[in-house]
């Protein structure tokens, strides 16, 4: 384990730039903490935190320096590695038919800077959706190849994280190049660095970095293990996808589907959520194609419809469906969990809609709390 001062923070930027990567970090924006091409340090949001809870999110100025103060917001990375549009392939027409046309295949090349340890984990499991399975998906395959990974742990847990339940945080483990935990000890502002790949070495080794100290070694631990302590929310999640599975009559989906608007932004902000359309366009002379992928959701009544109907069409269906699928379905088909406990989707539904909440009731039985927008929403059932 290595230290590097916060000011030297800008070197390990520079020293990815010669590298030839784009820096993509967090960035303040509209009134959030978003993911854009930074061109340095300063572009981070230094003394921002926020306030996160079911159905609400706000910014706030900490005026204590940190560069990585906050947790996640609206943005994952996923939108680099599976952009919401993606052209598979364009075709004009020819003598015998029609010919596709061959790309510049420029690959982008993105340092990812402050990916979470809840996010390694989505990274993962988009790894496993995308790479591991019967048919690899190239345009992915060539996003993730090329993206360095500087992750930096969590030390001050948001208000609907619970990643330490999914056992996806807040330290980061696995899955990056580079691993920060930012430090404030005695007056001292400084990251412990920990390598992750042989490329995160090489670039250590141009940094000239000190051992970090013992004492240095102990604080970080200690931030993270604070952080650990102080989730947000926690989700129970012994024997939970037998125990979902088990409940798919149960009267608390209704309850749920009163409140739901089927809106999908839990499925927009999920960084796993990888449900995807494919569409065709043609100039009106028809002598030209695209074929493009865009993101979908389970939440949207066309995205069930196959071949004579639609078979999910009440959003019990399909509120049920989406939290079923990421945590219990999700370990049939992928074994593993296909929630990371970041708490985007808890956040970002506009009407307060909370997992860690609709489990406890699926679990014990219990009666649903109703909390806050139930009034003057309409009835989402269809
Ligand atoms: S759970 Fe919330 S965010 Fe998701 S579809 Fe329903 S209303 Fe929208
Ligand atoms: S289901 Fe919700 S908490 Fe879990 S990974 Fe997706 S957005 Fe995060």
């Amino acid at each position: 384990m290595f230290v590097l001062r916060h000011a030297r923070l800008d070197d390990l930027l520079d020293a990815l730039k010669r590298r030839g990567f784009t820096l993509v970090g967090p960035v303040v924006r509209d009134g959030a903490i978003v993911y854009d091409v930074i061109a340095s340090s300063s572009d981070l949001p230094i003394g921002y935190t926020h306030q996160q809870d079911a159905g609400s999110y706000h910014l706030i100025e900490a005026h204590d320096g940190a560069f990585f103060g906050y947790t996640v917001g609206p943005h994952s990375w996923k939108q680099y590695l599976n952009p919401p549009r993606t052209r598979l392939w364009k075709a004009k027409g020819s003598a015998n038919g029609f010919e596709i046309v061959q790309e510049n295949a420029n690959v982008p090349r993105y340092a990812f800077i402050g990916v979470r340890a809840c996010e390694l984990n989505a990274i993962a499991i988009l790894d496993r959706v995308f790479l591991q399975g019967s048919a690899v998906d190239f345009e992915y395959r060539r996003r993730r190849e090329h993206a360095f990974i500087l992750a930096v742990d969590c030390t001050r847990p948001g208000g609907t994280c619970f990643c330490a339940s999914m056992n996806a945080g807040p330290q980061a483990r696995s899955g990056f190049d580079l691993a920060l935990t930012e430090v404030f000890d005695n007056g001292e502002h400084y990251f412990t660095v920990v390598c992750g790949s042989e490329r995160g070495d090489e670039v250590l080794g141009e940094l000239c970095l000190e051992e970090a100290s013992e004492p240095e070694r102990q604080a970080a631990k200690h931030s993270i293990e604070e952080a650990g302590r102080h989730m947000g929310r926690k989700m129970e999640t012994a024997g939970l996808a037998e125990l979902l599975a088990s409940r798919v009559e149960h009267p608390h989906w209704e309850v749920v589907a009163k409140r739901c608007l089927t809106c999908g932004n839990c499925t927009l902000v999920c960084p796993t959520c990888f449900c995807s359309n494919v569409e065709d366009v043609t100039d009106l002379a028809g002598a030209f194609a695209e074929r493009w992928r865009t993101w979908d959701s389970c939440f949207t009544l066309d995205y069930s419809y196959i071949h004579g109907g639609n078979v999910r069409k009440t959003a019990v269906s399909r509120y049920r469906q989406w939290l079923t699928h990421k945590l219990s379905s999700w370990h049939s088909q992928f074994e593993m969990s296909g929630c990371v406990g970041c708490g985007r989707c808890i956040t970002w539904c506009p009407v307060g809609i909370d997992l860690t909440e609709e489990v406890r009731v699926l679990r014990d039985g219990a009666t649903a709390v109703t909390i806050g927008t139930e009034k003057g929403v309409p009835d989402a059932k269809h």
